[in-house]
């Protein structure tokens, strides 16, 4: 049994060194990655719940890497926070986005998934509200979308505040993502002026099968509502799930029902009702 453990110990540590190895090394490729054009966006439309019209995209980063293929976001977005990338790969994120978004009807929004490391980087919020400006995409356009722990605490707190603020006093507006996976959910409800909620897809992927989740995500759309908050449903795959989340009164749905994560849907990109109803 001893030597089982120590077995068991060796292994652990050489995936911990395995995996610190892919760390240093997708730090050093990722340094690379926006010369070498190895990096793109993708935009997944957002839905309109009652009407299913297309009322604005949210744009998520890809990297293809030359050798190791396509990296998800979760892996390679926590190496760039550490090395200090994030804020020069954030604002090339935006300056894309910008670019596209410009092409698109002036009534569809953007939505931009931001990092905690991003928002306590002083002069942030107005080096992403000129670069709109700069591509003559209206502030007012603009959706920031962070999770929790990118709320923080203390003088992080505080700077993370203060972008809000920023932000808002532009007209943009400012998500709560992945809502109900986070550690103090409410407090932080209270402290921040969120705009809006996006229900995490882990509760939507089991609506149906546990009773828990559909208990959460009925009461999350009822807590949006009695604050005056709008509330957007992520992950929505099936027309059942769908039903259940227009029944609640959800305000908006995104999902591979409406769409999967797709190239730059274009010039012209209007709201339109979807084949579904
Ligand atoms: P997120 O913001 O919670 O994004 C939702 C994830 O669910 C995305 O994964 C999206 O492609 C996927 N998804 C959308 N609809 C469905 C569906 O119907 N079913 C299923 N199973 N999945 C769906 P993705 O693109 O791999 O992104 C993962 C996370 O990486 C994002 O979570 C976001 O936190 C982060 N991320 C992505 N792009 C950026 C970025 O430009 N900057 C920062 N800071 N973070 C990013
Ligand atoms: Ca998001
Ligand atoms: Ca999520
Ligand atoms: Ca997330």
């Amino acid at each position: 049994a001893k030597a089982d453990g120590r077995n068991r110990a060796r292994l652990f540590d050489a995936a911990l060194r395995e995996r610190e190895r892919l760390r240093v090394r997708l730090a050093r490729d990722l340094e690379l990655a926006i010369a070498w054009r190895q990096l793109h966006l993708v935009f997944q439309p957002i839905a309109n719940a009652a009407t299913l019209g297309i009322i604005g995209y949210e744009a998520f980063l890809r990297w293809e890497h030359p050798d190791l293929g396509d990296i998800a976001p979760d892996l390679f977005i926590p190496v760039a926070e550490r090395s200090g990338l994030i804020e020069e790969i954030g604002l090339w994120v935006a300056d894309q986005a910008f670019a596209a978004a410009a092409e698109w009807d002036e009534c569809l929004s953007l939505s931009l998934n931001l990092s905690s490391v991003q928002f306590r980087a002083p002069g942030f919020a107005e080096a992403v509200l000129s670069r709109a400006r700069l591509h003559g995409v209206a502030t007012s356009r603009l959706e920031f979308e962070v999770t929790e722990n990118a709320m923080l605490v203390g003088v992080q707190r505080h700077e993370v505040l203060e972008a809000f603020r920023v932000l808002q006093a532009a007209g943009a507006r400012i998500v709560m993502d992945d809502f109900g996976t986070g550690h103090s959910t409410l407090s932080n409800l209270k402290d921040f002026n969120f705009d809006k909620l996006k229900i995490d897809r882990s509760f939507i992927a089991e609506l149906h099968d546990h009773e828990s989740s559909a208990l959460i995500v009925k009461t999350t759309i009822a807590l949006g509502k009695s604050l005056g908050i709008k509330v957007v449903a992520e992950g929505v795959e099936t027309p059942a799930q769908l039903a259940e989340l227009k029944l609640w009164g959800c305000d908006q749905i995104q999902g591979y029902l409406i769409g999967r994560p797709a190239a730059n849907p274009g010039r012209g990109a209007a709201p339109r009702a979807s084949g579904l109803s």
